[in-house]
């Protein structure tokens, strides 16, 4: 008989149990720059000024209701989803070959590709850089596909390891997976160089590997979302078949909305027809059917010529304050006088830098000086104000 007596205490989340001892915290100096979202200036939790313009038109459109949205989600954000993926002349988009799911934002569509592939393409390995985001390889092999490792990073030089990563992805079989970040490679902030990115589609063409794009983070990187972009359109030219999961948690800051979409790009437009049938009969005993708000928030943010223009600018704003604390964190650490190069902080991209920092340094840096992170040592630069640099910087280097 079930008796939930039985069951046994799970883990902590690695990032969430960081977030419940900082909370718990009430020195004045504590820091939080573990989270992966955007901060203010001042610290706090930000909504973008054209979200809530969004928010206030749909609210005042009487035409809208809250009846369930098709499986597949918001024909109008699925549409737009897609030209901000690949771009509106992409061929495989004109030529009707990709389909486009809305999903539970990017986890919901990394799960939902990898449920499709696992149910297809039974024994399929998804390959997934070292390191990479936590939750990828819980996705992956909760749906039932075997994971493997690629080298991602050099970490004498916290630099990309071009070399080995190309080595690991000739040897892995034909036909499967590999997991690519699009820009702003999470945890490390180290993407390929456009050169390296052209040997990456060789490469994957050559061995048949097929790419599943995680893009967390189109805009969020570089403040332009086309140039963001450039990995998986440079794929999309080649005429290469891919999966792509979007997520608009941070480029639009909609973390608790969820939203974001699956697209699989496919060879013909019956293929297409086909693979969308399948991508519905996933989601239609997982969840039914996708929830309604934030998509429309995204679908009008992206097809209004004017609030598209103001999220751009806001965008702009959000990645030079990144910008501005990956400067300040860097010069504040190079004042106190810490050893070596700490250039890395400043040529590493996206939200987070990846110090090197040990786990036993890391530990030290919370119990000492109440600055939280989790223990990879990935500190979430938009988590940072400048009132806090000199503090965390004087902490790395009394734990270095
Ligand atoms: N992929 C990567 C690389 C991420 O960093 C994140 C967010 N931390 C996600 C996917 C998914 O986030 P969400 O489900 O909020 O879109």
């Amino acid at each position: 008989p079930i008796s939930f007596e039985k069951v046994e205490q799970g883990p902590p989340d690695a990032i969430l149990g960081v977030k419940t001892r900082f909370l718990a915290d009430d020195s004045p100096e504590s820091v939080n720059v573990s989270v992966g979202a955007y901060r203010d200036a001042q610290g706090k939790p930000l909504v973008l000024e054209v979200v809530r313009k969004a928010e206030k038109a749909i609210l005042e459109d009487a035409s809208r209701n809250k009846e369930y949205l098709g499986i597949a989600g918001d024909v109008k954000f699925r549409q737009a989803t897609q030209e901000f993926c690949f771009g509106a002349d992409a061929k495989s988009v004109k030529e009707g070959r990709v389909a486009t799911v809305q999903a539970l934002s990017g986890t919901g569509a990394l799960r939902v590709g990898a449920e499709f592939l696992a149910t297809h393409f039974a024994g399929t390995k998804v390959y997934i850089p070292n390191p990479t985001w936590g939750n990828h390889f819980k996705i992956f092999g909760n749906a039932g596909l075997e994971t493997a490792k690629y080298t991602y990073l050099n970490p004498a030089t916290r630099g990309l390891d071009f070399e080995g990563m190309m080595k690991d992805l000739e040897q892995a079989p034909a036909g499967s997976v590999v997991v690519l970040h699009v820009c702003a490679h999470n945890p490390t902030g180290v993407d390929p160089t456009a050169e390296q990115w052209q040997k990456i589609v060789d490469l994957l063409t050559e061995r048949q590997l097929l790419p599943f794009f995680d893009s967390a983070y189109q805009g969020f990187a570089s403040g332009d979302v086309d140039k963001d972009a450039y990995a998986v359109r440079l794929f999309e030219s080649k005429g290469q078949q891919m999966m792509v999961a979007q997520s608009y948690s941070k480029n639009m800051g909609l973390y608790g909305e969820r939203v974001g979409a699956l697209n699989v790009v496919c060879p013909s437009a019956g293929a297409c027809a086909r693979v969308m049938s399948q991508l519905e009969l996933v989601i239609r005993p997982m969840y039914s059917n996708p929830p309604r708000h934030g998509a429309a928030i995204a679908a009008l943010i992206l097809t209004d010529p004017k609030l598209r223009e103001e999220w751009k600018v806001e965008l702009k704003g959000i990645v030079d304050r990144i910008l501005a604390m990956r400067k300040g964190l860097r010069e504040a650490i190079e004042a106190t006088g810490a050893p070596g190069d700490w250039s890395f902080i400043t040529d590493q991209i996206g939200m987070f830098t990846f110090t090197g920092l040990s786990a036993d340094q890391v530990a030290s840096m919370e119990k000492n000086y109440h600055i939280y992170m989790p223990s990879n040592g990935r500190i979430s630069v938009a988590g940072l104000t400048s009132d806090k640099l000199e503090h965390v910087a004087k902490a790395i280097r009394s734990v270095l």
